[in-house]
C-alpha cells in the first residue's frame, strides 16, 4: 500500500515538562525522515497545549496527535492544585489507554507500528514494543544523574536504610560521588511500602526494564556528564544517545523582533540595562509556599532590582498586598514568558529557578548564572550540579527562600565586586561554549541523533 514506509508510535508522559521536549525530538526526526509517519499519544489536555496553543504552529505534516484517556472517570474533576493526584490516576489507567490509542492509529493509518519511542518513565512500554515486535526507544528527559539514582534504587535504599545518613555522599554509585543522599528524587527516598506510589513503584523497576530498550535517548550533552557516569550508563544499555537539550535549537537563532512577542517580555527587556534583570520562574509544576513567595517579593522590593517574574495565576494571588502596584516601575509579572528567548536576551543577569532540568539547560546554553531553589524530582541533584559541579550558580541557604538569603544570592551574582560571582560568570560562559561546540553539525549530539535515526529507519528489534 502507498504512503509512509514507517509508522513510529510515540508515547508521551503528560506531566511537568516531559511531553514538549519529546515532541521537539519527534519533529526533528519527522523532518529528517520524510518517509515516516509519527503518531503522538498523549492526553488531550497536554496535546491541546502542545499542538493547538497560539505559541506553537508549523508541525511537520507527518506528525499527528492522538488522545489517550487521562483515567479520570467521566464527570469527575481533579483539583489542578494537586498534580500528584492526576498523575496517580493517569498511571492507574496505563498501559491499556495507550494500547487502545495505538490500535486506533494503526486502523486509521493502515500501517503497523515500526518503532516505539516513549518517555523514559513509561517503563511498561518495553512490553508493548515486545508484543508489537518493534524497537523500543525510551527518551530520558530528566537529569542523567537521576537515571542512575533510579537504576541503583535497591542499593541506595539498602545503604540509606542501613546508615540513615541523609548527608552521606553517593560515592557507591558510579558517577554520583558529588551527590548526597538528600539530593535524591523523592521516589528513591522511600522508607517503606506505605510510602510507595504508583510512580515510585514503576521507577524502582528501571534497572530491570530499561536495559531491554534498543536505545536510550538523553535530553543532554555527553560532555557535561562525569565520565564515570557515562561509562556506567553505557555499560548498562545497548545504545545511549545524548542528542542535546531538546527544548532548544542550537546554535541559537537571532531573537525574533520584540514586538512579535505577545507577552511583551522581550519589549520590556529591551528597555533595561545589560545583565541587570532578575528573571524568576518555577516552571509548570513547582509551587513555592506563600511565605517563600512573600520572601521573594520582599527581597526584590528591598533590592530595587529590575525583575521579570513568570508566575502562574494560582500563585500570583499569594503575593503580598500592594507588591505589584509598588514595583510596577521596575518589575513585570506575566503568567507565561517565552523563557528560552528571555534567557537569550542580554538584559537578563540572573535566573532564579526551581532547577527543572529544561530551565537549567536553557540558562546554561545562554550563559546566564542561576539562583536555585530545588523542589522535587531531579531538582536537588541539578541544584548540586549547578552550584558544586559546574559552579554556574548558587543555591538559596537551607533550600528555602528567605528575604536575607535571596538578597545575599542576588548580591553574589549581580554585584561587580563579588569574586564568587565573577567565577560563576566565567564558568557559565565556559560551559555555554562547551555546549555550543557539542551542538555543532559535526558535534557529538548530531552524531548520536544520526545513530538514532538509523535505528528508527531500520525498524527491527535487536
Ligand atoms: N517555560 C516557559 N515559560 C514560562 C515557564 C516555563 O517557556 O513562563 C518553559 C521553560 O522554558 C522550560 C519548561 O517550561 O522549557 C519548564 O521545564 P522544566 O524542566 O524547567 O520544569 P518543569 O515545568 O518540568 O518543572
Amino acid at each position: 500500500m502507498a504512503g509512509p514506509k514507517l509508522h513510529v508510535a510515540v508515547l508521551a508522559f503528560p506531566f511537568g515538562c516531559h511531553a514538549k521536549p519529546v515532541l521537539n525530538l519527534v519533529c526533528k526526526l519527522a523532518t529528517a525522515i520524510p518517509q515516516s509517519h509519527f503518531s503522538f499519544f498523549n492526553t488531550s489536555k497536554s496535546n491541546d497545549a502542545l499542538f493547538f496553543s497560539s505559541s506553537h504552529s508549523d508541525f511537520p505534516a507527518n506528525v499527528k496527535p492522538y488522545s489517550v484517556e487521562d483515567g479520570v472517570p467521566g464527570g469527575c474533576h481533579l483539583s489542578p492544585a494537586n498534580p500528584p493526584e492526576s498523575l496517580e490516576v493517569f498511571l492507574a489507567a496505563t498501559p491499556e489507554n495507550y494500547v487502545r490509542a495505538i490500535d486506533r492509529a494503526v486502523t486509521e493509518t493502515g500501517k503497523n507500528v515500526s518503532c516505539l519511542i516513549t518517555d523514559g518513565f513509561l517503563l511498561f512500554s518495553g512490553k508493548i514494543a515486545e508484543n508489537l515486535n518493534v524497537p523500543w526507544v525510551p527518551v530520558w528527559i530528566p537529569f542523567p544523574s537521576s537515571l542512575s539514582a533510579h537504576i541503583y534504587t535497591d542499593l541506595i535504599r539498602r545503604s540509606y536504610i542501613n546508615n540513615g545518613d541523609n548527608n552521606g555522599t553517593l560515592e557507591f554509585v558510579p558517577g554520583l560521588s558529588e551527590m548526597r543522599i538528600s539530593d535524591l528524587p523523592d521516589e528513591v527516598l522511600i522508607h517503606g511500602d506505605s510510602e510507595e506510589t504508583i510512580l515510585s513503584q514503576m521507577l524502582s523497576q528501571t534497572d530491570r526494564l530499561l536495559p531491554r530498550a534498543n536505545a536510550i535517548v538523553m535530553n543532554f550533552y555527553e560532555e557535561l556528564n562525569p565520565p564515570l557516569l557515562t561509562r556506567d550508563l553505557n555499560s548498562k544499555f545497548q545504545n545511549l544517545f545524548n542528542v542535546g537539550f531538546l527544548t532548544l535549537s542550537l546554535p541559537p537563532s537571532p531573537l525574533p523582533p520584540s514586538d512579535s512577542d505577545p507577552t511583551g517580555c522581550l519589549s520590556w527587556l529591551d528597555g533595561q540595562r545589560t545583565t541587570s534583570v532578575a528573571y524568576i520562574s518555577f516552571g509548570t509544576l513547582a509551587t513555592p509556599p506563600r511565605e517563600e513567595l512573600a520572601a521573594i517579593a520582599e527581597a526584590l522590593e528591598a533590592s530595587g532590582l529590575q525583575f521579570l517574574w513568570s508566575l502562574r495565576d494560582n500563585l500570583a494571588d499569594l503575593l503580598p498586598n500592594g507588591f505589584v502596584e509598588r514595583t510596577k516601575e521596575v518589575g513585570k509579572i506575566v503568567t507565561w514568558a517565552p523563557q528560552a528567548l528571555v534567557l537569550g536576551h542580554g538584559s537578563v543577569g540572573v535566573f532564579v529557578t526551581h532547577c527543572g532540568c529544561n530551565s537549567v539547560y536553557e540558562s546554561i546554553a545562554n550563559g546566564v548564572p542561576m539562583i536555585c531553589r530545588p523542589f522535587f524530582g531531579d531538582h536537588r541533584m541539578i541544584g548540586r550540579a549547578v552550584e558544586e559541579v559546574w559552579g554556574v550558580g548558587v543555591r538559596v541557604e537551607d533550600g528555602v527562600f528567605t528575604k536575607t538569603g535571596l538578597l545575599q544570592c542576588l548580591e553574589v551574582i549581580l554585584e561587580d565586586h563579588h569574586q564568587r560571582g565573577k567565577e560563576i560568570e566565567k564558568n557559565v560562559k565556559a560551559l555555554k561554549e562547551v555546549i555550543l561546540k557539542a551542538a555543532q553539525p559535526n558535534g557529538t549530539a548530531s552524531k548520536d541523533l544520526e545513530s538514532l535515526m538509523n535505528i528508527i529507519s531500520v525498524g527491527t528489534r535487536t
